[in-house]
């Protein structure tokens, strides 16, 4: 089974990334985590990311095609994979279209998670007390969903005119969704 994951910043998308991934024994790849851990290290990557990541700002095309080009040529993925948080732009969306046909890989489907950007921003704003991420203060999570708006949504009808998108209605309970998305996967 090979996903990709789709959803504004705070949808949930990463919580049922990693359930959904560990139920049905796939890999979870978040591009989030790995830009994360690379500006940790202050690897080369990691020290280019981290600007754009502080402010909410995509990081650029290249950088993050790249990374994922590594993963897909090193056969990791062979297995099936849950994509989450990437793509996040057209051009990422072409790319990993083109990197998929070279190496043989099919996309079963999109899963795309629904929820109101009211929702969003309580739910940020929540996660930053509990967490503390750099990037979830309410003025870079308002940025945050103003840039999905704008670079990421495009590619929901890209996928939709590959007629493999499933939407689910993401504002109800952890649980719940999670149900709904197994069921689509069924
Ligand atoms: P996430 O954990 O998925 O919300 O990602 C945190 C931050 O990492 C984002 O706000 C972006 O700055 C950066 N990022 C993660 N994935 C991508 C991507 N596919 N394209 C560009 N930037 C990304």
């Amino acid at each position: 089974m090979n996903l990709v994951f789709l959803g504004p910043p705070g949808s949930g998308k990463g919580t049922q990334a990693v359930r959904v991934a560990e139920k049905l024994a796939i890999v979870h790849l978040s591009t989030g985590d790995m830009l994360r851990e690379a500006v940790k290290k202050g690897t080369p990557l990691g020290r280019k990311a981290e600007a754009y990541m502080k402010k909410g700002e995509l990081v650029p095309d290249e950088l993050i095609i790249g990374m994922i080009e590594d993963k897909v040529t090193s056969g990791d993925l062979n297995n099936g994979f849950i994509l989450d948080g990437f793509p996040r732009t057209i051009p990422q969306a072409q790319s990993l279209k083109d990197m998929f046909r070279k190496n043989k890989i099919a996309l079963d489907k999109a899963i795309l998670l629904m929820v109101s950007d009211e929702e969003i921003i309580k739910r940020i704003k929540g996660r930053a007390e509990q967490e503390g991420r750099a990037d979830d203060t309410e003025s870079v999570a308002r940025n945050r969903l103003e840039v999905y708006r704008r670079q990421t949504e495009p590619i929901i009808d890209f996928y939709r005119q590959e007629s493999i998108l499933t939407e689910i209605r993401g504002e109800d309970t952890m649980d719940n969704v999670f149900k709904a998305i197994l069921k689509v996967l069924e």
